[in-house]
């Protein structure tokens, strides 16, 4: 996985011409509203994992 995730649409314009910017590490430029965006990841979300087999306190 060399690639990091590319965005579809623009979050400002909505048009899906983007190309990656110079800046690099998930910067976006987008050609139709010239807008230049960053994706970012923010990290894992705590809810995700279900673990009910972990406790033992139903006695
Ligand atoms: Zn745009």
């Amino acid at each position: 996985m060399s690639e990091r995730a590319a965005p579809f649409h623009c979050p400002y314009c909505g048009d899906e011409d983007l190309r990656p910017h110079e800046a690099g590490h998930g910067a976006w430029e987008c050609a139709s509203c010239n807008r230049a965006f960053q994706l970012k990841f923010l990290g894992l979300l705590s809810r995700g994992l279900k673990s009910n087999d972990a406790g033992g306190d139903g006695i």
